[in-house]
């Protein structure tokens, strides 16, 4: 078996790999790099993306985060995506607010280790745990020879079970381990990270601290955070308002467990910038859904002490008008990094101006060094590639066996 790594043998986001046996192909994953525009970022050079060429038999896709599928946007032909259902569920509800993430036509669904035979390939998904809902690592096998593929994975969140399971019953007789490395160079990642049990205490204690209202940003498709706080809510008698994305997409994975509108202490605000949306877009059954627990702006400023709102700076106009952040603070749980973008500055002027002081409550979507060094030992492969990284080059330090390959490199397994 050939393999090629497109991208993301250097870098974080943009990650493609080729799988080549017999003539026949397989690509996992197709994403966009990070902090690029769709609209300026070639598909990468591979035969089938473009111009019809049957010998590519499917793009397997490991979770919903954009550096892992946004290029399926520019597929010209219809090769089958092997994606997960819930994974599809978001992808859909979230296109319903932004037009420019990509669609689906044929899919193959993933489930948890059921294989799935492509040619000569046998694809077997790993459901782990990841920021990203329904996120799984492949083992690809093609004439005797196995790859595992890690996708983007981690052990101390929701689904920490997942990664346990894994590590206790790893595929045998790997011949190599591509694995994401995402956290190598980051401040922290020498220690365990704390699990979302350990976040949700701390959402408690800032809730509870707060006389006024609290907002939390976060990202609407980290599910497992957007539970923490739900958790941290109901343990602190708190009331949840999510805004009218995030209640979509919750509504749409279909879980009966993740809190939705007809849990308890559960409301939806529809921001100006969503109403303008939904009117625009004729999208009016979306609100509709979420009619029964709807928060109005002249609600909002009555609910500021016994509640928490899942925020975004493009709310501020919103709440400015409502006159409810008397005592608010602001807690930030999404990557540390994006607060210096130069974009926010405005944001932490107005957060200055408002006398809202920002709190920090975030646990990695990634494995820290520790679980990756676990990882690595009980896959125990025979060479160990690095990917989704910016630092390959500490990999021979940290891991046994690794080999690096450049992108655009064609190696034998
Ligand atoms: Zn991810």
């Amino acid at each position: 078996m050939q393999v090629c790594i497109h991208r993301g043998a250097k870098e974080i986001g943009g990650s493609c790999v080729e799988m080549e046996e017999k003539g026949q192909r397989l690509l996992l994953d197709l994403g966009l790099p990070l902090d690029a525009e769709q609209s300026e970022t070639p598909l990468p050079d591979v035969s089938g993306l473009e111009k019809s060429d049957e010998s590519l038999l499917g793009i397997a896709i490991s979770h919903a985060h954009l550096d892992h599928y946004g290029l399926l946007a520019k597929l010209r032909q219809k090769v089958p995506v092997l994606i997960g259902d819930g994974a599809v569920r978001i992808i859909n509800a979230a296109r319903q607010f932004f037009p420019d993430i990509p669609g689906f036509h044929d899919t193959i669904e993933l489930k948890d280790r059921k294989p799935i035979s492509r040619g000569p390939f046998t694809i077997i998904p790993y459901l782990v745990d990841h920021s990203a809902y329904d996120a799984y690592a492949f083992l690809v096998e093609a004439n005797g020879k196995k790859v595992f593929y890690s996708g983007d994975f981690r052990g101390h969140g929701r689904k920490a079970e997942l990664f346990k399971k894994l590590i206790k019953k790893p595929p045998k007789d790997v011949d190599v381990l591509l694995m994401e490395g995402s956290t190598l160079g980051r401040t922290g990642a020498e220690n365990e990270y704390p699990s979302e049990d350990e976040l949700e205490v701390q959402f408690i204690e800032h809730f509870n601290s707060t006389n006024g209202l609290t907002l939390v940003w976060t990202s609407g498709q980290n599910i497992d955070r957007i539970v923490t706080i739900y958790r941290a809510c109901r343990k602190s008698g708190k009331k949840l308002i999510v805004d009218l994305y995030t209640a979509s997409i919750l509504i749409a994975i279909n879980n009966p467990h993740l809190p939705q509108p007809g849990f308890r202490n559960f409301y939806v605000y529809v921001p100006q910038f969503q109403r303008i949306l939904i009117k625009k877009r004729e999208l009016f059954d979306i609100p509709l859904s979420v009619a029964s627990c709807r928060v109005y702006p002249e609600k909002l400023a009555d609910m500021v002490n016994s509640s928490v709102m899942l925020f975004r700076p493009s709310m501020t106009e919103d709440l400015e008008k409502a006159e409810c952040l008397e005592g608010s603070k602001l807690i930030y749980s999404l990557w540390p990094g994006y607060l210096k973008d130069k974009r926010y500055q405005w944001f932490m002027d107005w957060l200055k101006n408002h006398l809202i002081p920002i709190l920090h409550c975030h646990t990695s979507g990634h494995a820290s060094l520790p679980d990756l060094q676990t990882m690595a030992r009980a896959i125990s492969a025979k060479r160990l590639v690095p990917i989704h990284t910016f630092m390959p080059e500490r990999y021979k330090e940290l891991f046994d066996n690794v080999e690096m390959h450049a992108d655009g490199e064609y190696w034998e397994v």
